[in-house]
């Protein structure tokens, strides 16, 4: 553990109530926004500086209420899908990728792209589209309905079976059971999904994996970082919205590993304060489209309840970061701004 807490914490540690003895918060490190979703983010703000209000998000350019609200009053209009969008304006597409029939769609409506796909979920489409060229049967672990999901089906829908869990093993069918190879969406439970996999291997032994993991390194960090304090917290916190599946992966997660209980709140408003009855340590941490003010907001709330010792968890350092999307770059350079 790192006893070191970050900036954040010191405006904690400087409200009036006087500290609770044995009161703590244990912050994950990481936590947060990601490569990806950093990305999204910016490519709308500078989307909407370089060529100014409206610009149009087909969906919720990452899966956080905040974010979303904050870019519609900088005049980013979200959409649910592309006719909603008028002819000849400019749309960006989410971070969580679009079928290539959307492209489509866009060019029927003479609409400017520009995609926010993190470059993580367009390598699962490329796996897709790959296996699908080499005629395999696909079988894309990853939630029904999501819109990952429903992009990545997109790349072949004719060779992607979807697996929502275990439970759906036994009835799903292929063509050549020696001819299969499995993929995920990238913002799964890592343990569901391996539990998922071996139960897929058993019913077809020739089943291969991909080529590198499909679960996002970012994923997968949040999760081992909540892991290390779960079994130490009578509470974990997790600042996300309901359809941010790597943020209600994290519940789970907590669940699993040994914390008594857990909740996902979207602001520091939402704590209930009954929640806190009796707990000692508090867990906290966000979901991948989650800003860090908010888990400031939640540090300064359990401050005024006693916890202000803060405590940072460290699993991993993360430096990855993506560069924005060619056709932004490409007008940002011709307008002379970076
Ligand atoms: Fe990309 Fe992973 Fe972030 Fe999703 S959670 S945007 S896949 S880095």
């Amino acid at each position: 553990m790192d006893s070191h807490a970050p900036d954040l914490t010191a405006q904690a540690l400087a409200t009036d109530v006087p500290a609770a003895d044995g009161k703590k918060i244990l912050l994950a490190n990481p936590r947060g926004y990601c490569a990806g979703v950093d990305r999204a983010v910016v490519t709308v703000e500078k989307a909407l500086e370089l060529y100014g209000a409206p610009v149009y998000v087909r969906k919720q350019i990452v899966h956080n209420v905040h974010v979303v609200r904050t870019l519609e009053e900088r005049g980013a209009i979200f959409v649910e899908e592309t006719e909603e969008v008028p002819e000849g304006s400019i749309v960006v597409f989410s971070a969580h990728g679009v079928a290539p029939v959307v492209h489509e769609e866009a060019k029927v409506r003479n609409l400017k792209t520009i995609d926010a796909t993190c470059p993580l979920v367009t390598k699962v489409h490329l796996e897709a589209r790959r296996f699908a060229s080499d005629d395999y049967d696909i079988l894309l672990i990853g939630h029904e309905g999501h819109e990952e999901v429903i992009g990545t089906s997109g790349e072949a829908p004719e060779h992607i079976h979807l697996i929502d869990g275990p439970e759906d093993v036994a009835n799903v069918q292929v063509r050549d059971p020696a001819k299969v190879v499995w993929l995920s969406q990238t913002t799964l439970s890592v343990d569901e999904t391996m539990r998922t996999v071996a139960a897929l291997r058993e019913k077809f032994p020739d089943l291969i994996s991909p080529p590198s993991d499909d679960i996002c390194y970012a994923t997968q960090n949040r999760q081992l970082a909540v892991k290390r304090f779960a079994g130490d917290c009578d509470l974990v916190l997790v600042v996300g919205s309901r359809n941010s599946s790597n943020s209600v992966r994290l519940v789970e997660v907590a669940l699993e590993s040994g914390a008594r209980s857990s909740y996902l709140i979207d602001y520091p408003k939402d704590i209930q304060p009954e929640w806190l009855d009796g707990v000692r340590t508090v867990g906290l941490t966000s979901g991948a489209s989650v800003p860090d003010e908010l888990v400031r907001g939640v540090i300064d709330v359990l401050g005024e309840h006693g916890f202000q010792d803060v405590e940072v968890v460290t699993e991993a350092e993360e430096r990855l970061t993506f560069s924005l999307p060619q056709e932004l770059k490409r007008d940002l350079r011709a307008a002379g701004r970076r």
